[in-house]
């Protein structure tokens, strides 16, 4: 497996990274612990999306409707992502890259030069559901030393085909609205609606290039890290919550990766204020429940092995996060629904609001965003009753 040509990259100035940084093992990421590490309970968390054993719960946003709603928005994604689970122990879009491709044409397609090419694939991106669209060259730093067989419940090697030296990095924004009703069950919904849109967006891009005659790997969480490919595509900053925030939909979104050999322009990494606001904010922080996002300064110790030592940054306390997961059998992200980030840009006052968050006024937008009382829960059943009667 080939992990040479690793370009130099900003994030390196950025985040004071290691220069010996071994590749991340999959096997550590707590969701895969949970197959294998016994102080990783996961009760019934994934049990709950088999809509044959969910239990229901006396909390708002966890009945029968909720949890059919969310495991229907998953449906897809699992169906598709588990083809091979019984043959090969697959689980593509998660531990393995997708693999359901048809072959391409004998001959390759005649290319434009590299800036218009580039700018095609960006179009189709964002015509095939993409919010914003970012290219960078493969570090292959961020590609996992070793993915995950969950029939096995061994790490195996990854194979990173070698050829592919760019990553197409794509967003996939989540809804505003349902999002306002993290956590619940119901919630859950936009998460894997996300995740729908974001297999559908990232598969239909790698077979458009595919039948162009290039090579092109589709991928969610798989075989990369996601999070720094699209700080190097220019697609947004790192936040206090671990997650990335972008200028066009903060930190509610998804993130897909098509991997090709296609040669393409390259983005560069873009900064518009988030860590300096993150410095004044501890809003995601305060209001996580298990207290698993860091009030310190950025450090380069992580709190346990499922995430990296050597990069200075903020850190979740994944072990924390997941646990309380567990107890709600859904996902949470109340950091995102409370980070002054999280905005319906369509609404021009948001969009001042973030300017306003990115400039030496920052800790004026933070007492408007308390003050108006941004970030609230609303409660899942006015959702259901809102959306019906809009
Ligand atoms: S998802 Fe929930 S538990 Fe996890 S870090 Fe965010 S607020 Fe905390
Ligand atoms: S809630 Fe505040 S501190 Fe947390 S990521 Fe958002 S802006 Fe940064």
């Amino acid at each position: 497996m080939e992990r040479a040509g690793t370009p130099s990259s900003p994030l390196d100035d950025l985040f004071q990274i290691d220069p010996q940084l071994p590749a991340y093992n999959q096997k550590n990421d707590i969701f895969n612990r949970a197959m294998w590490d016994d102080s990783i309970d996961p009760k019934d968390f994934f049990v709950s999306y088999d809509i044959t054993n969910y239990k229901p719960k006396k909390a708002k946003g966890f009945n029968h409707w909720d949890y059919a709603l969310r495991n229907a928005s998953w449906h897809l994604t699992d169906v598709v992502g588990e083809m091979k689970l019984e043959s090969e122990g697959r689980v593509e879009g998660f531990t393995d890259y997708y693999s359901i491709q048809t072959p391409g044409p004998p001959k390759p397609a005649n290319l434009p030069d590299q800036q218009l090419t580039t700018q095609r694939i960006k179009q189709v991106a964002r015509f095939l559901g993409a919010g914003s669209v970012g290219i960078c060259a493969i570090d292959h730093r961020w590609v996992y030393s070793h993915h995950f067989n969950r029939k096995s419940g061994k790490a195996q090697e990854l194979d990173f085909p070698a050829a592919l030296k760019y990553a197409i990095v794509l967003i996939l924004p989540m809804d505003y609205q349902l999002g306002k009703t993290f956590p619940s069950a119901l919630s859950g919904t936009t998460t894997g609606l996300g995740y729908a849109n974001s297999l559908n967006c990232a598969n239909m891009l790698a077979q458009f290039i595919t039948n162009l005659g290039y090579e092109a790997v589709a991928s969610l969480n798989d075989t990369a890290l996601s999070i720094p490919m699209a700080i190097e595509a220019g697609l947004g900053e790192y936040g206090r919550h671990g997650l990335l925030i972008t200028p066009e939909f903060g930190p509610n979104v998804r993130i897909a990766k098509v991997f090709t050999d296609l040669p393409l322009e390259v983005d560069q990494v873009k900064e518009f204020g988030v860590k300096a606001f993150c410095e004044i904010c501890q809003k995601c922080a305060n209001a996580c429940p298990p207290r698993a996002i860091s009030k310190e300064a950025p450090s380069s110790e992580a709190p346990n092995f499922s995430s990296f030592s050597g990069i200075k940054k903020w850190t979740v306390n994944a072990e924390k996060c997941f646990q309380f997961w567990v107890k709600m059998n859904t996902d949470c992200a109340i950091c995102i629904r409370v980070c002054p980030y999280n905005k319906d840009y369509s609404k021009w006052w948001n969009r001042v609001g973030i300017k306003l968050a990115n400039s030496p006024l920052r800790r004026f937008m933070l007492w408007l965003d308390n003050t108006l009382g941004f970030g609230k829960r609303m409660k899942p059943q006015d959702w259901w009753v809102k959306s019906g009667s809009a």
